[in-house]
Order: structure tokens, then sequence, then C-alpha cells
């Protein structure tokens, strides 16, 4: 069975108990896991994410009456409720804001039109939430395709435009400053592949990424904290690179390369030099990553090459870019210290979750060292899967 027939049959049953009535349909958007290229995609460079075998699906029907009414398995079960007319930024409150959101943009955008009158949405979930692999960008996208479908113009909302209308509303919407990384793996994510995207030109080259047949797996460990200075951490992280690319006279750090950082040291203070290092190096090492993927199976010397990449980045989020924590660092330690290729924390820090490549004879042997280093960590592994789409 399809890993989303059960989540579908689920979010049915919801719709059904909340609302009453049979779903017009179903729509599925997964979440991601970001392989390297982390902090990149604000500063117009690359990333290597994947979508995974973990998905929201919302299970959804036209209302006539202009309300828009959600529900979520995830939270406390209540049905919230607001006219579409009365949707502005930060209404209502709490997760509704981003379907919320996601309603707006597409009336914003002209997706959603005048004859569109109201939907009833119900969301199940198995995309952990917020552990940094994108449950947010899961629910948007989601109901971005849930809200065309229903209205009859899934034709206007390509997928670029479901990734750009869903940033734009947790931008916008929610307040969070994010780049577009999140939403793109969600949308544009393929069975058996990572995704190379740079996040300037919305370029999008997929990889193949069998791990199985290279006898490897792809660990996530969840570490379960979510640290307070994350939320203005991140914000933080953001407005500095914008300032470096400012004082440094490009439009965005993606613009330099690895010549520039003497420049860089001279002209910047020496923390943001160190943010600015960073970004351009893990530029370099997602470029170096996609070579290696390019130039056959991972395997012997390309194999250490990459892992040691991964590691490399974890390294520069956690030394010069600083939004690792303790509890991410012990994780990557640990599976490192087990055998793992290569291990790095994803997403965008300051807690959440770490990923590690490994071969599949030492899973269990990581997951071991993981969970004595770090008892709640919550472990799984991820395969590339598809973005969202049209389950029923
Ligand atoms: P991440 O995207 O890494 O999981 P975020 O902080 O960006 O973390 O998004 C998490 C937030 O998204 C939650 O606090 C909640 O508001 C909302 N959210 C995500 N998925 C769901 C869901 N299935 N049901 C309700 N809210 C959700
Ligand atoms: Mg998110």
């Amino acid at each position: 069975m399809n890993v989303v027939d059960p989540i579908a049959a689920e979010a049915t049953k919801l719709f059904e108990s909340v609302y009453g009535g049979r779903p017009e349909g179903l729509w599925a958007a997964p979440g991601r896991v970001n392989v390297i290229g982390e902090h990149t995609d604000y500063n117009e460079g690359f990333v290597l994410p994947m979508a995974i075998d973990r998905y929201t699906v919302v299970a959804a029907a036209k209302r006539t009456d202009g309300r828009l009414r959600v529900v979520s398995s995830a939270g406390d079960q209540r049905v919230i409720e607001v006219a579409l007319d009365d949707l502005t930024p930060g209404f209502p409150q709490g997760w509704t804001e981003y379907p919320a959101g996601v309603a707006w943009a597409l009336r914003g955008a002209g997706i959603l039109q005048e004859g569109f009158t109201g939907a009833d949405l119900a969301f199940v979930s198995t995309v952990p939430v917020g552990a940094g692999l994108s449950s947010s960008a899961a629910l948007e996208c989601s109901t971005g395709l849930a809200l065309a479908g229903l209205a009859g113009a899934e034709a206007q909302l390509s997928t670029a435009d479901l990734a750009r209308l869903s940033q734009y509303a947790e931008n916008n919407y929610a307040n969070v400053p994010c780049g577009p990384l999140d939403q793109l793996a969600s949308a544009f994510g393929e069975d058996g592949r990572v995704l190379f995207i740079d996040t300037r030109s919305f370029e999008i080259a997929p990889h193949p990424f069998d791990l199985a047949a290279a006898g490897l797996t792809l660990m996530v460990f969840d570490t379960k904290v979510s640290h307070d200075h994350g939320e203005s951490g991140y914000p933080a992280r953001r407005a500095s690179c914008e300032k470096a690319a400012a004082v440094l006279g490009v439009r965005a750090l993606r613009d330099l390369t690895a010549a520039d950082l003497e420049r860089a040291e001279r002209e910047l203070d020496e923390v943001t030099a160190r943010r600015v290092r960073h970004v351009v190096t893990e530029d370099e090492r997602v470029e170096q990553f996609v070579s290696l993927l390019t130039e056959g199976p991972l395997e012997g010397e390309r194999l250490r090459a990459a892992g040691d990449l991964m590691t490399a980045s974890h390294a520069s989020l956690r030394d010069d870019f600083e939004v690792s924590c303790e509890e991410l660092d012990v994780v990557v330690e640990a599976a490192l210290a087990a055998g793992a290729h290569g291990a790095r924390m994803t997403g965008g820090g300051f807690g959440g979750s770490a990923i590690a490549l490994v071969d599949v004879g030492d899973a269990e042997r990581v997951a071991e060292s993981v969970l004595a280093a770090l008892p709640q960590a919550e472990i799984f592994r991820a395969i590339p899967a598809r973005g969202a789409h049209r389950v029923a």
C-alpha cells in the first residue's frame, strides 16, 4: 500500500466526523529533508532537498457561504472558521495562519476568484510538526492544491506558483521570513530523487538518489527540542546576510566566491564575516555534492567525499553560522561515532532534526548510539518521495 492511503483514510474520517458528508477530494503534500545547502535559500544560493515519505493530507469540500473552515488532527481538533473576506495577515492566529494565508495568497493572485465561495478542510499529517522537516510547507502546499482543485483552477496554478504562493503566505501572512527551500521541496519532490535547486532562478535539476541500491539509508533524528531563541535567531541570521551583501556590494551572498572571503573579513565585523563564510562555503559544498552524484553511484571514494561534505556542512552551521545546538551536535557526533558516512543538522536549526547517511547494515548500531546520547530522540528512515499531488 502507498504511504499516502492510510493518511487519506484518516483525513476522510476526520472530515466526515467534523463536517458531516463526504469530501469532494483529497490532496497530499510531503515534508522534506534538506540533504545539504542550509541557510543558502534566502541568499539566492543552492540547496539539495528531497521530499520525504511523510505527508500532510487534506480532505476538502466547497462551501457556498463565503467561509473557510479548518480542522487538524494535530491540534486540539477545534474547528476554526473565518469568512474569506475577513482574511488578513495574522488572523486567525495560530496554526490556521498557514492555510488561511494560502487562501489569501491564492485570492490575491487571482487563482481563487469571485465564484469561489469557501471550503471545509480537514488535515491529517505524518510529518512531525515543528521538527525542521517542513510540516508548515506540507500544510501550505496541500492547502494550495486543494483550494485550486475545488475551484477548478488547477491549470492556473503551476507547481512553481504553488511553491511561490505558499512561501508568500508563510512570509506575509504567518510572518515567518523563510526562504523558498521548504515549499519548493514539498511542491516539486520526486520519487527516488533529490532536487538540486538554484533558488535565484528556481531552476530545478532532479538527481537519482537510490540509496537502497547503494546499500545506504538516510536516517532522520528528531531531537524533539525547539529552542526559544530560534524565533529571533532565524530572522537575525537573514538580516545579517542581507546587510553583509549590501556592504560587499552584491545582490545576494550567492554572488560571492571563496576568493571574496578575504575582503569580507576586512570589510565586515568578525561575526558577520563568519556568517558570510558559511553561506559561501555551503554553496560550494552543494555544488560539490551534486558533482559527486553526477559522476556515479555513491560508493567508495565518492561516498566518503559526500559524507565528509555533509559533516563539514554541520561544522560550518555550528561554528560559523551558529544555528546548531547541543542536542543536534550530540546526535551528529553519536551518528558519526557509530559509523555514519556523514551527518548534519537539517532545516533552520536551533533544535529540530539531524540526518545521517548510513550503510543499511550499520543503521541499528547508529540508532542505538544516537539514543544512548539523546534518549528522547525519535528516529526514522526517509526515502525521496513524490511532491504535492491530488490523491482522489
Ligand atoms: P516545521 O515546518 O519545521 O515543522 P514550523 O515552525 O515552520 O516547523 O511549522 C510548524 C507549525 O506549522 C506548527 O506550529 C503549526 O502551527 C503548523 N502546522 C504544521 N503542520 C500542521 C498540522 N498538520 N496541523 C496543524 N498545524 C500544523
Ligand atoms: Mg516550517
